[in-house]
C-alpha cells in the first residue's frame, strides 16, 4: 500500500460517504441526533479536497493528515475518533513509502486502540468498534495463514459488514443511544456501519489493477 492507495482510498470514502449520506444519517435518527451522514460527508470531502491538492512523502504521513483534518472538522464523536483511528494508523506506518502486509495489520490494530482508548469502548456496547474489532481480528487471521494484504483486507471488510449488522440486536452502552437504554435496541448503529463503508472502501481500492 503506497501514497497513491492511501490517496485513493480517502477518495473513495469520500465518495461512498456522499453516496450513503442520508443513509447514515437515517440510522442515527433512530438512535441518535441524525447527523452522522452529515458529520461524514463534512469530514472525509475536506480530507479528499486536501490529500488531492498535496504531496505526501509516505502513506503514513497521508493518513495522518487525513485524522488531523477529522479532528479539527468533524464535530460529535465520530470526528475525534475517526480522527484519532487516521493519526494511530498513520503514525503506526511510519516513514516506510510502501506498507506491507504486516503494517498493514499493526496500523489497523492501532486504529482500533486508539478508538477503544479514546471512546472507553469494547466489543458488544454497540459502536464502531462492533465492526472495527472483528475486522481487525479477520485482517490477521488471514494474514496468519498468508494472504495478500488485498485478500486480507476482503475478509476484514466483510467481517466488519458482519460485525455492523450484529449490532441490530444489542443495546448501546456508549455514545449517545446509550441514553435510550432498551430502546436503542433494533437499530443498526451508524457508526459500526460507516467503518464498514471505510474499510469496504480499501478493499475496493486495494483490489483495483494499478493504474
Ligand atoms: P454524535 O453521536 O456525537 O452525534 P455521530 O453521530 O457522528 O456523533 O457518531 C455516532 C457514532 O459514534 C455511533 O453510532 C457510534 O458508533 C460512535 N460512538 C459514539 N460514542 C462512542 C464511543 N464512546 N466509542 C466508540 N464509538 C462511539
Ligand atoms: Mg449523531
Amino acid at each position: 500500500m503506497d501514497t497513491t492507495n492511501a490517496r485513493s482510498w480517502v477518495v473513495e470514502i469520500a465518495r461512498v460517504v456522499e453516496e450513503n449520506k442520508d443513509y447514515l444519517t437515517h440510522l442515527d435518527s433512530a438512535i441518535g441526533d441524525a447527523d452522522h451522514g452529515v458529520n461524514l460527508s463534512r469530514g472525509f470531502s475536506q480530507a479528499a479536497a486536501l490529500v488531492t491538492t498535496t504531496d505526501y512523502a509516505t502513506p503514513g504521513a497521508l493518513l495522518t493528515a487525513v485524522g488531523n483534518t477529522l479532528i479539527s472538522k468533524v464535530g460529535g464523536a465520530s470526528g475525534p475518533l475517526y480522527g484519532t483511528a487516521f493519526r494511530k494508523a498513520g503514525k503506526a506506518m511510519g516513514d516506510t513509502p510502501e506498507v506491507d502486509a504486516a503494517g498493514l495489520g499493526r496500523a489497523l490494530e492501532e486504529a482500533l486502540t486508539g478508538v477503544t482508548t479514546l471512546g472507553a469502548s469494547a466489543v458488544g456496547d454497540k459502536t464502531m468498534v462492533d465492526a472495527l474489532d472483528p475486522a481487525v481480528a479477520a485482517y490477521r487471521a488471514a494474514v496468519g495463514s498468508g494472504a495478500s494484504l488485498a485478500d486480507a483486507m476482503a475478509d476484514a471488510a466483510a467481517a466488519a459488514d458482519e460485525g455492523a449488522k450484529a449490532t441490530i440486536p444489542l443495546q448501546a452502552l456508549k455514545g449517545r443511544a446509550s441514553y435510550l437504554g432498551p430502546r436503542s435496541v433494533g437499530h443498526q448503529d451508524p457508526g459500526a456501519t460507516s467503518t464498514a463503508l471505510l474499510l469496504g472502501a480499501l478493499r475496493d481500492v486495494l483490489a483495483r489493477p494499478p493504474a
